[in-house]
């Protein structure tokens, strides 16, 4: 399957979005001052993955090591930038005020910057002109057409995997232990933006991974899950949709 793109500049992936960022990304973001979010979620981890099955390698590779009770998991944690309404360095007109300096996820907008996830139009926030036929071909049966773009996606998924032990670190600094059970939702934590960027910046130049699984608390909106874990020996609390946790399910009461 071909599809075609090119940008209307519309501006709606400028809006209201969470961009994913790299460490240094994320510093250069919340050292203006702009809000940078740790959106973290917990993966089950009985067994080490077979070294056969690349999804399950990357679900290692994307995340550190953590303890719940006394039931391991690991920790995948993303940053992202967050703005409710127009991006900070969006201009009147629709144009990047950053345009030299945005983060490579703005680069390649709307492909998919996460490996194994197809990229899908109707996921996307582009109007339908800008996947006209007659446009510049994007994808050719999921692979993507510009080799620059490639670079760029490539250069973002690696940048991200590298980060992991600083978030590992930045986290423990921070205090933050909470993250959601994986495939339910997203735990947000909200650093204030000046701290994060300091903290991610001793955390890359500096400073020791934790030296063993440390403890984190599940949270989930929904009470089988919240039975299933503290049955299963996790330390686990119920929490409600809002400003702390993204939750795929609605709140039950
Ligand atoms: S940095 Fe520029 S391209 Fe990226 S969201 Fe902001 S205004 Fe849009
Ligand atoms: S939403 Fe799509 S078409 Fe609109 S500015 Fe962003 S990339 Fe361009």
């Amino acid at each position: 399957m071909t599809v075609h793109f090119d940008c209307t500049q519309c501006g709606k992936c400028c809006h209201n979005l969470r961009l994913t960022l790299s460490v240094d990304e994320a510093i250069v973001w919340a050292g203006r001052g702009h809000t940078v979010q740790l959106l973290a979620e917990a993966l089950p981890w009985v067994s080490e993955p077979d070294p056969a099955d690349p999804q399950a390698l990357h679900q290692r590779d994307r995340s550190f090591p953590a303890i719940s009770g006394s039931v391991p998991f690991r920790i995948a944690v993303t940053l992202v930038a967050y703005h409710n309404g127009p991006c900070p360095h969006l201009l009147p007109d629709m144009r990047c005020g950053n345009y030299a300096g945005r983060p490579r996820i703005c680069r390649i907008y709307p492909l998919e910057s996460r490996p194994f996830t197809a990229m899908s139009p109707e996921n996307r926030l582009c109007p339908p002109e800008a996947w006209a036929s007659e446009l510049p071909v994007l994808e050719r049966d999921g692979a993507i057409a510009d080799p620059e773009a490639a670079r760029i996606v490539a250069d973002h998924r690696q940048a991200v995997l590298a980060g992991v032990p600083v978030l590992a670190k930045a986290c423990e600094a921070l205090g933050l232990s909470s993250a959601a059970f994986a495939n339910e939702g997203l735990a947000v934590h909200m650093p204030e933006p000046l701290v994060l960027s300091e903290t991610l910046r001793g955390a890359r130049d500096g400073g020791e991974e934790p030296a063993e699984a440390r403890p984190w608390t599940l949270v989930t909106n929904r009470r089988p899950t919240l039975t299933m874990l503290t049955d299963a020996g996790c330390d686990a609390a119920l929490i409600r949709q809002g400003p702390g946790y993204l939750g795929s399910f609605p709140d039950e009461p």
